[in-house]
């Protein structure tokens, strides 16, 4: 009988140690690579300043981890906080939050699908937000948004002083409604969301969204008859040289430069 217990302990206990030290593992890795992607961003202009990046937690997909309200090129692991859905921070040591945290947590609810969420201002992307012309890709590495971008006014939630901010659920909740099934949002007057199932490839999206808006409105200003990138999107997944969507060969040489500029 005793021989009997002793193994059921066992049995209880060694899946439980074993993914404990799977758990703090995953959590590390996946806090080093949000903490590359601020460092990646700010060096790229994506996040000068201001602007955020958040990853879903990897074991507990009701939480994610974003940093405490810091530019984002400061950021190291101390400043990642963890959040819940309603983006209340698990342990909030005192530090103050970025107020567009709701922006992370609403689409984590709304998108089962997305790890990332990048939210940034850069200009070439604003200067889609503000006119009738809509941001389309010109080429084929901005392939991911073929179906096009929405955009979510906030004029929706009023014109107060801080309304073009989603400084609340109600206006998180908004933007990812407009949002929707999309790989980013436009923000009038103010941003862009970008969302994705990995940080490297939210990192590489959002990089590359400038890219195309800079070069979408260079052509615009010449007075340019533009071709847009025009691709069967029913066959798009089983194209084998698509393999450049998830950004993991660029991932890899950034992560290299931001280390090569730390020494
Ligand atoms: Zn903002």
């Amino acid at each position: 009988m005793k021989n009997i217990v002793l193994v059921i302990a066992l049995l209880a206990y060694l899946p439980l140690g074993i993914s404990a030290q799977e758990t703090s593992a995953g959590i590390t890795t996946v806090i080093e690579d949000l903490v590359d992607a601020n460092r990646i961003l700010a060096a790229k202009g994506i996040l000068p300043g201001y602007g955020h990046v958040s990853v879903r937690h990897p074991d507990n997909p009701m939480h994610y981890f974003l940093s405490r309200a810091i530019a984002p090129e400061l950021v190291t692991a101390d400043d990642i906080i963890e959040f819940d859905l309603d983006s209340v921070a698990i342990d909030s040591e005192g530090y103050s939050f970025y107020l567009e945290r709701f922006i992370h947590g609403e689409i984590y609810k709304a998108r089962p699908d997305v790890q990332a969420v990048v939210h940034n201002h850069t200009p070439a992307v604003i200067s889609f937000g503000i006119g009738p012309i809509p941001l389309r890709p010109v080429f084929h590495m901005a392939d991911f948004f073929l179906s096009g971008i929405p955009t979510w006014d906030y004029r929706d939630f009023g014109t107060a002083d801080d309304a073009p901010l989603v400084n609340n659920s109600a206006k998180g909740r908004g933007l990812a409604e407009s949002l929707s099934d999309s790989p980013a949002a436009l923000m009038r007057n103010h941003g862009v969301v970008v969302v994705g199932s990995s940080l490297p490839m939210v990192v590489g999206r959002s990089i590359t969204l400038e890219e195309n808006a800079q070069i979408q409105s260079q052509a615009l200003s010449r007075g340019d008859e533009i071709t847009y990138l025009e691709l069967d999107e029913e066959t798009l997944d089983s194209v084998p040289t698509r393999n450049y969507t998830n950004f993991a060969r660029a991932w890899n040489l950034w992560k290299q430069q931001i280390s090569n500029e730390g020494r």
